[in-house]
Parts: structure tokens; sequence; C-alpha cells
């Protein structure tokens, strides 16, 4: 690890940096452009056939190559859905999904290995946050994905294991070098980023002035029911949560899209979607309002139970009898299935022996 920190980040990179470090190398610009080419390919070093040995070693030595390697991979025989495994650099593990949709392809990315946000229905908080990832390594994910699939991809979802906002500075950086000209070039409003209601970096992020998508895991319609969830809850409460989206929603007139996880017994009751509407009419005035249900996916561990088929559609029509577009997320990938989080969960189970 030593050595790896003495080491430049060049995943992390974009085409201007890449140069002049290439540079300081000792080796001329265009290879530059070749190692870039390489890299937005996702190809490992050794495969970079057209660079000269010379120029490699160097690199070895001096650079640090941060691209996840698939440890698995599995293929949905439904829908055609990738769930993918990865090992970074230094043994940790992160999951990205791909999905098929009529529009292209999407990929939901980790941002983290492990998350400290503790909230109650999720395996990927089971252990707690590991370490933050680099920019590089979230670009990687994509990278390899593409690689390993042979399709573009055309939309990014930051909802895989991890807090994005948690790891603020590295995801910032990583929405310049996804959204580059020079890189991968995808559009700003194809990216979508979830919290789970990080206040003071929501009113940061408003400053960037990017035109993505920002999704809010709500998951609860009164304080105490979210705080029994969502421990994030005892710092900012909906109050400063809802006034903090719609001050986003004022910046950058950006729609905020609502997550909701239905529980079963816990949150999908039909009173509770009725305090719901009225709580996001309150604080969302002038914003068309969109709640994506998710019936809670159960992890062993928390005891907690999907909501039934009946109870989840009568939280959705209640909602839309209060003027709420609600959708119930579509499940991809069912005969893949693992709610995100646990593959990593397992994989570090079985290193550290437990
Ligand atoms: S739901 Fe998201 S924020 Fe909450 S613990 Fe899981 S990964 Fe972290």
């Amino acid at each position: 690890m030593n050595e790896l920190r003495n080491k430049s980040d060049i995943l992390s990179m974009n085409l201007q940096e890449l140069t002049r470090f290439v540079e300081e190398l000792g080796f001329p610009k265009f290879r530059a452009k070749q190692l870039y080419g390489w890299m937005l390919k996702g190809i490992p070093l050794e495969q970079m056939n057209n660079l000269p040995a010379c120029f490699v070693e160097s690199l070895k030595s001096n650079a640090l190559y941060a691209l996840p390697a698939v440890e698995q991979k599995w293929v949905s025989s439904l829908d055609g859905t990738v769930k993918f495994l990865y090992r970074l650099h230094d043994g940790q593990f992160v999951e990205s999904v791909v999905m098929q949709y009529e529009h292209g392809l999407s990929i939901c990315i980790s941002s983290q290995a492990g998350c400290r946000m503790g909230c109650r229905f999720c395996a990927s908080t089971l252990h707690g946050k590991d370490r933050d990832l680099l920019p590089g390594e979230l670009l990687g994910q994509i990278l390899v994905a593409q690689r390993e699939i042979g399709k573009r991809i055309s939309s990014l979802v930051m909802m895989g294991i991890g807090e994005p906002l948690d790891n603020y500075d590295n995801v910032i950086r990583f929405l310049h070098l996804v959204t580059d000209k020079d890189g991968l070039n995808l559009g700003a409003r194809h990216i979508s980023l979830s919290t789970c209601g990080l206040v003071d970096k929501i009113y940061m992020l408003a400053k960037e002035q990017f035109q993505i998508t920002l999704s809010i895991s709500l998951h609860a319609y009164d304080d105490e029911k979210r705080s029994s969830i969502m421990p994030v809850n005892n710092k900012w409460n909906i109050d400063s949560l809802l006034r903090a989206c719609a001050s986003y929603f004022q910046t950058t007139g950006r729609r905020i899209s609502f997550e909701y996880t239905l529980i079963d017994g816990v949150n999908d009751d039909e009173e509770g979607a009725k305090k719901l509407a009225s709580l996001l009419h309150q604080y969302m005035k002038d914003m068309p309002l969109h709640v994506n249900l998710i019936p809670v996916n159960p992890v062993a561990e928390r005891g907690f139970d999907r909501s039934s088929k009946e109870r989840v559609e009568r939280f959705k029509q209640t909602l839309i009898r209060h003027g709420i577009n609600a959708t119930v997320r579509r499940k991809l990938g069912a005969d893949i299935d693992a709610s995100c989080g646990q593959l990593r969960h397992k994989k570090r189970e079985e290193r550290v022996g437990t």
C-alpha cells in the first residue's frame, strides 16, 4: 500500500492531466492520447499493444491504474441484466449492475466500499465503511462493464453500495470525468445520484450546477419512523431534508425524484401514504412530484419483510389519488437476484473467515 500511495492515480485524470503526467515521465504527448484511448476501453496495461515496453514499465512503476477486476459476473437469462462483483486494487469488493432498457444500457455503480450510514434495511452497511472509492474507480466500473458487454452504456445511476455524497470530492471529480467530451461524454441528464439525505452536501451539490437528477431516499413519512430505519434522520430530519430539496430545485431547475422502500408493517400503511403525499405537497410546491416505490429486498440479518402486492398497490394508489405520480420499480434480473451489498458482504465474510 505504501508503494501505491506514491503512485499517481491515472484513471482519475482527464486527458490534459494525463498528458502532463506522461510528459513528466519523459514520453511524448501522443503516448498520453494512446494510453487514454486504451483506458477508456477498460484495457489492462499489459494489453495496450501499441505502447512501447519502456513506457509500460515506467507506468507500472509510477502510476496506479485502478481498473476494477471482474471477480464474478452473472447474466440474467430473463432480461439480460448483468451483475458484476468487482475486486479493487487493494482487495476490496464492490458491485455494479447493468440493466437493459428500451433507450439503451444503464449502469448502477457503487461509490464506497461499504457504507457508514446504517440504514436498517440495507446489506451494504452491515460492516460500516471500509473506504471511499477514487474517481477512477467509479469510472472504472463503467469502463470494465462496457468492455465485458461490448456495448456503450448510455445512462448512469449512483445508487449502489455507499452514500455518494459521503464521498463528495471524489464523486464531483468523477462527474466531471464521466461527462468530459474527451472522455465517456455521458450526458449529465442521463446521470442520477441517490442520497439518503446529507443536507449540507445537497446545498453544496446545488452550487455545482450539474444537470444531473437528484434522487432522495426518503423511505418514511414521519421523523419517528425515519429515524428508526435511517440513523441519518437523527442529524438531518425530514424538515431540513425537504427544505434542502426545495432549495436544490430552485437553484438548479432540476426535478428531484423520491425513493421509498416499502417494508411490511413498518412504513407501508394507507394513512402513511396520505401523510407522505401531504408532506411532499407542503415542501415541494412548484415541482412535479414523483415517488418511486421499491418493495424491500429482505436482508437476513435485519428481519424486514417485503410488503405484499396488495399493500404495495394500495400505497401507490393512495399516493396517486393525492396528486403524486407513483410507480413501482420494475424488478430486473430476478433470477440473479441478490440485494445490493449482499454479494460484497458474503465475499467479505469469506475473506475474514467468519
Ligand atoms: S441505503 Fe445507501 S446510504 Fe443507506 S446504508 Fe445502504 S448504501 Fe448506505
